[in-house]
Parts: C-alpha cells; structure tokens; sequence
C-alpha cells in the first residue's frame, strides 16, 4: 500500500464549539473522500526542527469535499492542542496526511444495522463524522447517541446533534453529564454504568453494532460492559484518545 505523503492544508475558518474546544476548518491541495471515523495525523514543526504529531479525527462528512473539519480540544499543557488553540489563526498552514484508519469507520453497508454510538468528551467526534455522513446519506437505520459530558458548557456540536435529532426519528441523543446539569435537567447525571447501557440497548429492536470512543478508562468500561451483557465483539469498535478519564 502505498504510503500517504504529509500536504500543507490551509486554515480556512477556526470555529468555537466550546470554551475549550474548537473545529479548525482545512483546505486540502490533495483531498481524498474518507471514511467516517477516520484520522488524520498533524505534525508540528519548530525552527530548530524540532517535531509532535498527534492523531485528529475527523468530525466532517466526506459530502464536505475539498476539505477537513478537525475538532481540537484544549488540553492544559498540552504541547500540540495547546499550539493549536493558541498560536493557529484563518489564513496558516497546517502539515497534516491521511485519512487513516480503516478498523474504527462506519461503512455504508452497516447502514442496515442499528447503531449505538457512545462518546466521551471529545471522543464524539469521530462519531459526529459517522452521524453527519448517516444523515446526508438518508440512512434509517435505528441510531443512538450516548454523549457523556462533565458539564453543560462543554457539549460540542450540541446545537447540530438537537437539530438532527429534530428532523430524524431514527436517530436519538441522550446527554449524560457526570459534574453539574442544566436547570430542569430530566435526564442523566451521573457516569455511564450498566444500567444506563441496559437502558439504551433495550431500545434497539436487533442487537446493534457499537462504537465506542472517548478517554481510555470509558472505552474500556463500555466495550467491556457491552461485551458482558451479550453483543459480540466483532460489533463493538472502541476508538482510544488518551489516558484520563472523564
Ligand atoms: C486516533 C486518535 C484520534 C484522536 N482524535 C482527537 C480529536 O478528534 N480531538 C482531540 O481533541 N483529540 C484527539 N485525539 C487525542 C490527540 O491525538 C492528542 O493526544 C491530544 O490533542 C493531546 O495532545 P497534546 O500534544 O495537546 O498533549 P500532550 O502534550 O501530549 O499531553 C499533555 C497532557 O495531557 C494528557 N493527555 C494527552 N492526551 C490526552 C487525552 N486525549 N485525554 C486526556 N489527557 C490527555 C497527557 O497525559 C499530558 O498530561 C486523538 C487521538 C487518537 C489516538
């Protein structure tokens, strides 16, 4: 297979989807379709040379074409998404390749399998690739997003998830936020634990095909749970982005 080469994309809009995260909007010279759930890598380069690469989902369709979406959160001392929010303006260059990946990505075919879609923090984006892209295609196969959140200001995309769970029946959001809730808040506050997967699943009319993605510690909570509770591995994607937990 021949190896995919780093381009230099050009920042063409920077959107603020929360107080720590934002979407950086890429136009690629050389940009090929993807499929949902796939990566791209960012490589940083210093003047002396000195060079981080990190790993970004990307959040847009492959209807978007000619460019990336990539949804960065800040992370306190963090050498790549802290350059990133900090010193990346509209108008700069980014060194970036792929896409990449091909376990953790929603094809077509599974468009006539239910679908549960669990995510922490940031770990929704790769989801949002696949939820975006399902709409766009018409899919209707039955879909759930299960969105863990500490507190309400931190939901990304939360306007375009309730809007698209507005216009499709098929597909269903349900937040849980683990710190602090919005005033009136009917739904979950509190970690995900095996009720609430006992809760979701029981929705689904056929056992569904589950990705999983977010901080190390609830991806391996849920795909471990999902397992235990009867769904077959080979259905279970797990997507890891980094060490902490929510
Ligand atoms: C396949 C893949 C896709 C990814 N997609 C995204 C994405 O779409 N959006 C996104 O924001 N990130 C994503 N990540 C995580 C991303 O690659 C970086 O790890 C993250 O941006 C931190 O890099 P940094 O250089 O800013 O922090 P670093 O300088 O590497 O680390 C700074 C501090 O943060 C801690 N840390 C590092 N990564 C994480 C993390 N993910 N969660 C919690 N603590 C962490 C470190 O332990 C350290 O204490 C993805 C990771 C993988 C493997």
């Amino acid at each position: 297979m021949a190896r995919i080469q780093w381009q230099l994309g050009k920042v063409t809009a920077i959107i603020q989807e929360t107080p720590l995260v934002k979407t950086y909007r890429i136009q690629l010279p050389d940009w090929t379709p993807h499929l949902p759930g796939q990566h791209y890598d960012l490589r940083l380069t210093a003047e002396d040379g000195y060079q981080a690469e990190r790993s970004y989902s990307i959040a847009s369709a492959p209807e978007q074409t000619g460019e990336i979406d990539l949804t960065v959160e800040f992370m306190e001392d963090g050498e790549v998404s802290g350059y990133l929010h900090e010193g990346i303006g509209v108008g700069d260059s980014l060194e970036v390749r792929g896409p990449i990946g091909g376990y953790f990505v929603w094809r077509d075919s599974m468009a006539n399998r239910p679908l549960f879609l669990v995510g922490g923090g940031s770990g929704v984006v790769p989801l949002m690739a696949i939820v975006r892209h399902r709409f766009l295609i018409g899919a209707k196969n039955p879909t759930q997003l299960l969105f863990s959140v500490r507190i309400p200001e931190e939901t990304i995309y939360r306007t375009e998830l309730d809007r698209m769970a507005q216009q499709d029946t098929t597909f269903q959001l349900s937040i849980t936020y683990t710190r602090q809730v919005p005033a009136d808040w009917q739904g979950y506050h509190r970690r995900i634990d095996r009720q609430m997967l006992t809760d979701q699943l029981r929705q689904f009319k056929e056992p569904p095909v589950c990705f999983i993605c977010g901080p190390t510690q609830l991806v391996e909570f849920v795909a471990n749970e999902l397992a235990e509770m009867g769904l077959p591995p080979a259905d279970i994607y797990t997507e890891r982005f980094g060490p902490t937990g929510t």
